[in-house]
């Protein structure tokens, strides 16, 4: 058997939304989910951030439960 199954070892990813610091040499950046105000801080310098795209894979929504078997 030679088959690959890239689709089981790749995870998904997706342009996703994020605010990146505008200082280059700090390397922080947020999801844009995650941020609480509409221009967050840079977590780490507090900076001012720029908004940006980044491939990241899917994450499953927090507020959501994992999905059970109960019916
Ligand atoms: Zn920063």
């Amino acid at each position: 058997m030679s088959v690959q199954q890239d689709e089981a070892i790749k995870p998904e990813v997706k342009p996703t939304v994020i605010w990146k610091c505008k200082d280059a040499e700090c390397k922080a950046w947020v999801r844009e989910e995650y941020a609480t105000n509409e221009y967050p801080e840079c977590p780490l310098c507090k900076g001012p951030t720029i908004r940006s795209f980044k491939h990241l894979p899917a994450v499953p929504k927090a507020k959501k439960p994992p999905r059970t078997k109960k019916k």
